[in-house]
């Protein structure tokens, strides 16, 4: 129904979008995969990522109860519906690069996607093809689904071909961006600093969309700030920097930059003179780079294995590695 009742945040509301793609009082159960639920008392159809940026931002502004819905594919509705603004992400283009990457807008649903992309010939995302979803809800929900038959030896996450994400206000992304950049031009004390101010923002519940995004920011941001404190060779802090940016890395499956800080955890470890943990360590890195890369992980976690030397009683490594000094991992991966 359109809009008639226009009083306070609605009327605020009303001013700030399109009032013809805003409606009263719209039914539910037709947009979510179960078919239930009542209405909402305001809905609206966002057709580009700036729209519906700009819906959450005049929602969160006038005070109105949120929700933003994709395919509504994971959710529930209940019989009264939701008293406040439900936004309905139809943001719906994609761009593809001729590097092999995609950019699209979070409405788009995987299943355009991985057809548009197969069309190309390009491969990467068909694993997921059959699960309903937009991009924003697979991003939310870390799209995943057990590796192919006949092994199904593991589950294969969205994360493993996501590069990065635009969170609707910006703010944290321009953070880590700011902080890569201080820590690539070798400040790691102002990287250190822009890093924990991240840190402060995401325990704000509001700022990340996601559990992704708050996992693998979260797990980035320990990641980093020990990187850096590799190298202004703090090795015990940046120890335990590292081994708290690992579960939540393995957790979100972005394999290398798990296998980076693997690899920075056995430098740090071998420094602190603790070469058994260390070496485990760096095997484990060398094992993930070697899958999911960089190729040169593989050959510094060899080198650090090697500085190491084999473990008591053993003469020599199975794998050769080549002599070489344990050298700090890089100064910076960025979130984004
Ligand atoms: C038959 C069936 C099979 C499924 N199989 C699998 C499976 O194999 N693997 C799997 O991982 N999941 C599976 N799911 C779950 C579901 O497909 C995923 O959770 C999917 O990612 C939901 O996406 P959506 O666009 O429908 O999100 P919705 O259900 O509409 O929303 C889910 C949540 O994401 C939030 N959200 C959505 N878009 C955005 C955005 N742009 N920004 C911020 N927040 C956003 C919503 O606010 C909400 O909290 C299955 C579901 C069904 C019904």
């Amino acid at each position: 129904m359109p809009l008639t009742n226009m009083a306070g945040p609605t009327m605020e509301l009303g001013d700030r979008l399109d009032a013809a793609r805003l409606k009263q009082n719209v039914p539910l159960a037709p947009y979510t995969t179960f078919r239930i639920g009542g209405p909402a008392d305001l809905f609206y159809d966002a057709i580009s990522a700036d729209d519906l940026a700009n819906a959450v931002a005049a929602a969160r502004r006038s005070g109105m109860p949120y929700f933003i819905l994709g395919l509504g594919a994971n959710i529930l509705i209940g019989d009264r519906g939701f008293r406040g603004l439900v936004i309905r992400n139809a943001a719906r283009h994609m761009r593809f690069a001729e590097d092999g990457r995609v950019w699209c807008e979070s409405g788009v649903i995987m299943r355009d996607l991985i057809a548009e992309s197969v069309r190309r010939g390009w491969s990467g995302l068909e694993h997921y093809v059959g699960i309903p979803s937009t991009v924003g809800g697979a991003v939310w929900q870390n799209l995943h689904f057990l590796s192919p038959a006949p092994d199904r030896e593991r589950t294969m996450f969205i994360a493993e071909v996501f590069e990065s994400a635009e969170d609707w206000d910006g703010y944290s992304q321009a953070l880590s961006l700011l902080a890569g950049g201080l820590a690539q031009a070798g400040q790691h004390r102002e990287a250190i600093a822009q890093y924990r101010r991240l840190e402060a923002l995401l325990a704000e519940p509001t700022r990340a969309p996601s559990p992704l995004l708050r996992h693998v920011t979260a797990g980035h941001v320990h990641l980093n700030i020990g990187m850096s404190l590799l190298a202004l060779r703090r090795w015990a802090p940046a120890a335990a920097s590292l081994r708290a940016a690992l579960p939540l890395l393995q957790r979100s499956g972005v394999r290398q930059s798990e296998a980076r800080c693997r690899y920075g955890l056995g430098s740090a470890l071998t420094r602190l003179g603790r070469v058994d943990e260390a070496r485990t360590e760096l095997r484990h890195a060398v094992r993930i780079a070697r899958r999911v890369g960089p190729a040169d992980l593989v050959d510094r976690a060899l080198a650090g294995l090697a500085g190491i030397g084999p473990p008591a009683g053993r003469a020599r490594w199975a794998d050769p590695a080549g002599a070489g000094q344990i050298v700090p991992g890089p100064g910076a991966d960025t979130v984004t």
